[in-house]
């Protein structure tokens, strides 16, 4: 994913006052997510779900940090609904993945609602999340994380999604380095105190990776053109309120979208995020936590 960044946004915080607000993303996050677990039910539609979690993020007084992101079965990550979507959840396994931020401080968190009967993927996930957060303070390399996390997955006779990675919280960066592996890997990076980071691993019963499939929803802004179609001039101006930071199709408004979307892209502004699915056809699963890096552990903040 893209890491550069040229979207203006703003001074940094200070560091005690960065993390409170990485601390106040986090308790919103919480609130609206067990608010929503209870939605994702057989017959119940996704643009419902979606909406409901970002209008609870503003009606608390923080801002969405991506677009509420609803993957079903072989989809991995990246399904927001479009505008309109009429998709109903049935009998799927279901990743609820949520961010919050607060001033560009970003809390990024998902769960798995399974109604697929697939226990081994959601406790192999959700175990190895555990592992994860058990090994992190201060002077750990991520290569540590990522083989607690393989490890842990496999004893569930599944696989870890070895190119999807965990990732820094940056001020308006939502993936910021370091990667978290969720593989073993021969060299990481030591994790320092107060380092923000998000951990997620994926567990799966396909090929243990994903690729890109046909749908795209989300879009991210990083690199500002000149362009002179007025309707790609407008949405440029219009989408710039994000920060760099992810965005819905769903959420933009005005006249020739689709086209100005696809000028953007073709100028080089615009980064596109497609649903990722699973390469062997196999369902994933997901758990999700953003942590302070402590010097004797990690503090869990979503
Ligand atoms: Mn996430
Ligand atoms: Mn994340």
């Amino acid at each position: 994913m893209a890491r550069f960044q040229t979207v203006g946004k703003g001074p940094e915080a200070d560091p005690k006052e960065k993390l409170e607000k990485h601390r106040r993303a986090g308790r919103i996050l919480r609130e609206v997510r067990e608010e929503a677990r209870g939605l994702i039910q057989p017959g119940r539609s996704l643009l419902e779900v979606a909406d409901f979690v970002e209008g609870r993020i503003r009606e608390k007084g923080a801002q969405p940090a991506f677009p509420c992101n609803i993957s079903r079965n072989t989809e991995a990550a990246h399904y927001t609904p479009a505008p309109g979507d009429t998709l109903l959840f049935g009998n799927d396994i279901v990743k609820l993945d949520m961010g919050v931020h607060v001033d560009g401080y970003i809390a990024d968190a998902a769960i798995t609602v399974d109604h697929s009967d697939h226990p081994e993927l959601v406790q192999a996930a959700e175990k190895a999340l555990q592992a994860a957060i058990g090994v992190i303070h201060a002077g750990v390399s991520t290569a540590e994380v990522g083989a607690a996390i393989q490890g842990t997955i496999e004893e569930f006779g599944v696989k870890p999604v070895a190119n999807l990675t965990g990732h820094g919280l940056g001020h308006y960066t939502q993936h910021d380095e370091p990667a978290i592996p969720n593989r073993r890997v021969t060299a990481g990076t030591l994790l320092k105190a107060g380092d923000t980071i998000a951990i997620e691993p994926f567990a799966t019963n396909g090929a243990g990776r994903v690729k890109d499939g046909p749908v795209t929803e989300i879009y991210m802004l990083t690199d500002p053109r000149p362009v002179r179609l007025p309707s790609a001039r407008s949405l440029q101006a219009d989408i710039q309120r994000y920060k760099g930071l992810p965005f819905a199709r769903r959420w933009l408004k005005g006249e020739r979208i689709e086209m100005g979307l696809r000028q953007l892209e073709v100028a080089g502004a615009l980064y596109r995020y497609p649903v990722l699915v699973e390469a062997g056809g196999g369902l994933v699963a997901q758990f999700e936590h953003s942590v302070i890096v402590t010097e004797n552990g990690c503090e869990v903040f979503t």
